[in-house]
């Protein structure tokens, strides 16, 4: 597969936090910003670390990113910059940009000028911790809709030695099965006829109270 190529404007935490899971995760990363301290704490492992103002158009245009795979738009507080680069690289063809918003009118503005996503990470982020902690699963639950969810479930020690079909989990419970981790391999194909051991654990996707009683289960 051909590595990606990313774009970041802004390296505050959001920023940065992104371009090291990017970097780290072998795609190519150019960054941006005005402060030369940051720009020289990236450096290191980023493809390409530029200090440059992105309101000035000529010279992020030298750049040469219309082929980038995305750009990701990490300025919360300068609402000029922020609405400024996204038009910029929507101008440029870059196919995907995530912007990050402080407020809703700022979210707004991003979406009308061609943000693709636009995402509120402190927001999100608590709303997630909330549902993880309602839960009762701290770190294990993703939140699919107002009322399902999929979650890591540890296999009770009543289902010791028993298998999906045994235990009929479809129908009696109305959870689908997605994964099985065992020794921390995931599994992500489960045979249903499997054994599974109390030591495993299920990732499963079904309805909110659902997966609370089965985390519950002895
Ligand atoms: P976080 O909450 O993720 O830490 P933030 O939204 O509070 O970020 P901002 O103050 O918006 O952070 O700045 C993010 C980064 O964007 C900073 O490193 C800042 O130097 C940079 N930045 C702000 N304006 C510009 C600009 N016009 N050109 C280039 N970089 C900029």
């Amino acid at each position: 597969m051909q590595k990606k190529e990313f774009v970041v404007f802004g390296l505050g935490r959001f920023g940065r936090s992104v371009t090291t899971k990017l970097a780290e995760s072998g795609c190519g990363v150019l960054v941006v910003d005005n402060d030369e301290d940051k720009i020289q704490e990236m450096a290191d492992i980023v493809t390409y670390a530029v200090r440059a103002d992105v309101c000035d158009s000529e010279m992020i245009e030298t750049l040469g990113i219309s082929n980038f795979d995305g750009a990701i738009v990490a300025i919360g507080e300068n609402l000029e910059a922020s609405v400024m680069i996204t038009i910029l690289v929507k101008e440029l063809g870059i196919p995907f940009v995530l912007a990050k918003a402080q407020t809703d009118i700022h979210a707004k503005v991003l979406k009308k000028v061609g943000a693709d996503t636009v995402v509120f990470p402190e927001k999100e982020t608590g709303i997630r911790i909330a549902h993880n902690l309602m839960m009762g699963n701290l770190f294990n639950a993703i939140e699919l809709s107002s009322t399902t969810s999929m979650m890591e479930i540890d296999v009770p020690e009543s289902w010791d030695g028993q298998s999906i079909t045994e235990l009929n989990l479809r129908a009696k419970y109305k959870v689908n099965v997605i994964g099985i981790k065992h020794k921390s391999e995931l599994n992500i194909n489960p045979d249903p006829e499997e054994q599974l051991s109390k030591d495993d654990i299920l990732i499963v996707i079904g309805k909110n109270d659902t997966l609370n009683k089965l985390a519950n289960l002895d």
